[in-house]
């Protein structure tokens, strides 16, 4: 808004400027016209003067004439060619003033007695007014002006004209003489200096007698009017007048003098007038020129300085609008600029300075140096070295600092100046900008603690959104022999075994989603195609928003401790010896058998076997050959039963076969008969003996003979020691009985 208003402040200036300029012209202009004005007005006044002084030494002259004849009139009355005389007289002075035309002397009934013009002898002219006003006024001493008329030889003419009165006052006649009109043309021609100007000589009554230039339609007309400039100026009295503007010579404007003709030597019944003019349009011609070029020079400076205000003001918006990106982009980019004066040691700071460093510019000190303060211990004195070094040697101002702010805070700043000289080329100011590069440190350290993280000994493999590899670290090249190169842009189902089903990777991909994290063993395929176990671990990795951006999974080789495991498993469940299941296993799969067969209502049997005269195989071969024997007898034992059947060893000669599934008794009878055969076949050992040796074994059977393991075990047993008990070499059905 304010930045609006300076803006039209400035055309409001421009406007009010110009306005004044052009009220300036205006005025002078307009003094110049009325100076121009009064100077051919007075101009034209000097003409008429020129004019009434000619004027008045013809009218003199012939007022004179006209006295001389009625002076000389009584005489030639009385002498005999007193008409001759007076002919010739008058005839003389006729030629003499060339501005006269007709000089007459008429009786007291005015009648034509004398004349310069023979043709107007006799005539009788009593009606006019140049014989009337005489006759009425009877006055010697006055000269009668008539106003212009139409004579008989048809000229305009204007008489002058006397009363001639005899020696006892009579009135006995007019002596007149009519002034020639292309006489006084020529005479007010000669003043005229220009073709526009008018000059015309005006009866006081009115009538125009005579007009240069010429113009027919002007003669006799009248100008009495009274609103006329020729009644303006009578009524004033005045002998000279100026007046300007329109009156009966044109309806364009004009400047007229007025100057009353009413010579002081004379006594004149009516005055002329002289009406000297110009047409206003011409005389201000080079005045309105000059107002045209003013005025164009006005419309270019209004044309030129408005533009020019528009262009200083698009400059100006353009430099604000720069200073403003400057100020949004160094603020944007938490960069701030700062000058260092040499000359006083001052700091002058932008406001993304303060604001990095935490401090309030209304509370810093003069040389705003107590930043200074904030810096971390030490790096006061690299400032101050490098800051030398800048001046003295022009190095590069570029420094890495840390300062611990007002707030607590520890931030990494990246300093960078230049050097500046004045005019002469004395350095005088550094300028430089200062950028807070904490959080780029911190992810700096970040990025080399995962680059650590990443180069351990665990397998691993980062891959994006699509589950792509795009970084595998040393450890899993190690593991599972492919390179980063070989697995770049691939996904990690090349290393699947087959050994898991799609379901299972499913499964674990909606957890990995579901949970963030997922972790369990699986069995991988090595570039080699080994097959091994891994504990593999996946975690999801999100952007700040949340977004899943990628995943990593990490690979333990687990081959060894399976394998541990499974060692354990067999020492738990097994019989080191022999290999076959021991007591405990075989309680787990008697235990499985008998509900399954309580479920599906079939029968179960359980065979004691115990070898007969053992301990003397052992007394006699030794106990690593009695160790022989056991293993032998494992393997044929086993010969003799199905997959689905169990060969335990649960003592030192003691085997217990498990049937778990046998449609009728004598199917286990069958069973202990084969063994039986197959036990005592002899054995061949590794040294060569051949051993022979028989069994005893006694038979439970599910459910005749017992409805849970115990039962069964107890009964089977029983059975086994009456088979002993009945001489060994046979087996031996439980029989309640018994
Ligand atoms: P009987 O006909 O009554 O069964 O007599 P026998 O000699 O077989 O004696 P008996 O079944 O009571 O004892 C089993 C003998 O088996 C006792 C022991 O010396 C021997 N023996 C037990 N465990 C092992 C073994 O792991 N290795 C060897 N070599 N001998 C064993
Ligand atoms: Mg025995």
């Amino acid at each position: 808004m304010k930045r609006f208003l300076i803006r039209w402040r400035h055309w409001w200036l421009l406007a009010l400027g110009l306005a004044a300029v052009g009220a300036y012209l205006a005025f002078n202009l307009q003094l110049e016209q009325g100076r121009m004005e009064a100077v051919e007005l007075e101009r034209l006044s000097t003409q008429s003067k020129v004019i009434e002084d000619n004027l008045t030494r013809q009218l003199t002259a012939i007022n004179l004439s006209l006295e001389s004849i009625m002076t000389e009139l009584p005489g030639w009355q009385n002498r005999p060619n007193a008409f001759f005389e007076g002919m010739n007289h008058l005839k003389s002075l006729g030629v003499a003033m060339t501005s006269v035309r007709t000089l007459l002397v008429l009786d007291a009934h005015g009648t034509v007695i004398l004349s310069n013009l023979d043709e107007l002898m006799g005539r009788n002219f009593y009606q006019r007014d140049y014989f009337q006003a005489p006759l009425q006024s009877l006055n010697p001493k006055m000269l009668y002006v008539s106003p212009p008329f139409k004579s008989v030889l048809n000229n305009y003419l204007i008489s002058l004209s006397r009363a001639v009165l005899d020696g006892k006052g009579q009135f006995v006649g007019v002596v007149s003489a009519a002034i020639d009109p292309v006489d006084m043309q020529s005479l007010l021609n000669s003043v005229r200096y220009a073709d526009d100007m008018r000059v015309m000589l005006v009866h006081g009554a009115g009538q125009v007698f005579v007009s240069a230039p010429a113009l027919n339609n002007f003669m006799a007309r009248d100008l009495s009017d009274p609103s006329s400039f020729f009644s303006q100026h009578l009524q004033s009295q005045r002998a000279v007048s100026h007046f300007r503007g329109v009156d009966y010579f044109a309806d364009a404007p004009h400047l007229a003098v007025l100057r009353t003709f009413a010579p002081t030597t004379l006594v004149m019944d009516k005055p002329l007038v002289l009406i000297v003019s110009r047409a206003l349009n011409v005389v201000i011609a080079p005045w309105q020129r000059d107002l045209g070029r003013q005025a164009v020079a006005y419309l270019l400076l209004v044309v030129l300085s408005a533009v020019g205000l528009f262009l200083y003001q698009r400059q100006k918006s353009y430099q604000r609008v720069s200073a403003q990106r400057l100020k949004l982009a160094t603020q944007a980019s938490g960069v701030g600029i700062w000058e260092y004066e040499l000359s006083n040691r001052r700091y002058h700071w932008d406001a993304a300075m303060f604001a990095l460093f935490g401090l309030n510019p209304k509370k810093v000190n003069v040389l705003n140096n107590d930043w200074r303060a904030l810096l971390l211990p030490g790096e006061e004195h690299r400032m101050k070295d490098a800051t030398r070094a800048t001046i003295n040697q022009g190095q590069a101002f570029d420094l890495m600092f840390q300062i611990r702010r007002q707030d607590g805070q520890l931030r990494f700043m990246h300093n960078r100046a230049a050097l500046y000289s004045d005019a002469l080329g004395v350095p005088n100011r550094l300028i430089g900008a200062t950028e807070d590069i904490t959080e780029r440190k911190l992810q700096e350290i970040d990025l080399r603690l995962a680059a650590t993280v990443f180069d351990c000994q665990e397998s691993m493999i980062i891959t994006d959104l699509n589950q792509v590899i795009l970084r595998v670290n040393r450890a899993f090249t190690a593991m599972f022999g492919y390179t980063a190169d070989e697995v770049f842009g691939k996904t990690p189902r090349l290393l699947q075994s087959g050994r898991q089903d799609r379901q299972f990777y499913a499964a674990m991909w909606e957890r990995v989603n579901h949970d963030g994290t997922w972790q369990g063993e699986i069995w991988n395929r090595k570039k080699n195609g080994d097959i091994f176990p891994n504990l593999l671990s996946i975690t999801v990795v999100h952007d700040d928003g949340g977004t899943v951006t990628h995943y990593v999974g990490t690979h333990a080789d687990i081959t060894q401790r399976k394998a541990t495991e499974e060692e354990i498993k067999q020492l738990a469940f097994y019989d080191p010896l022999t290999g076959l299941p021991n007591r405990r296993l075989l309680q787990d799969r008697l235990q499985q058998g008998l509900s399954k067969a309580r479920r599906d209502q079939k029968r179960l049997a359980l065979l004691f076997i115990d070898l007969d005269k053992f301990k003397p195989v052992n007394d006699d071969f030794g106990h690593a050959v009695g160790d022989e024997l056991l293993l032998a007898v494992a393997q044929r034992l086993q010969t003799c039963v199905r997959e689905s059947d169990t060969v335990a060893r649960v003592g030192g000669d003691e085997f217990v076969v498990l049937l778990p599934v046998i449609e009728a008794a004598p199917n286990a009878l069958r069973v202990a008969q084969k063994i039986h055969d197959a036990l005592v076949q002899p054995f061949t050992l590794s040294a060569g003996q051949t051993v022979s040796i028989s069994s005893s074994t006694g038979i439970a059977i599910y459910p005749e003979h017992g409805s849970n393991e115990a039962e069964l075990t107890q009964n089977a047993d029983t059975a086994m020691y009456q088979a002993k008990a009945a001489g060994r070499d046979r087996f031996v059905v439980f029989e309640a009985a018994l």
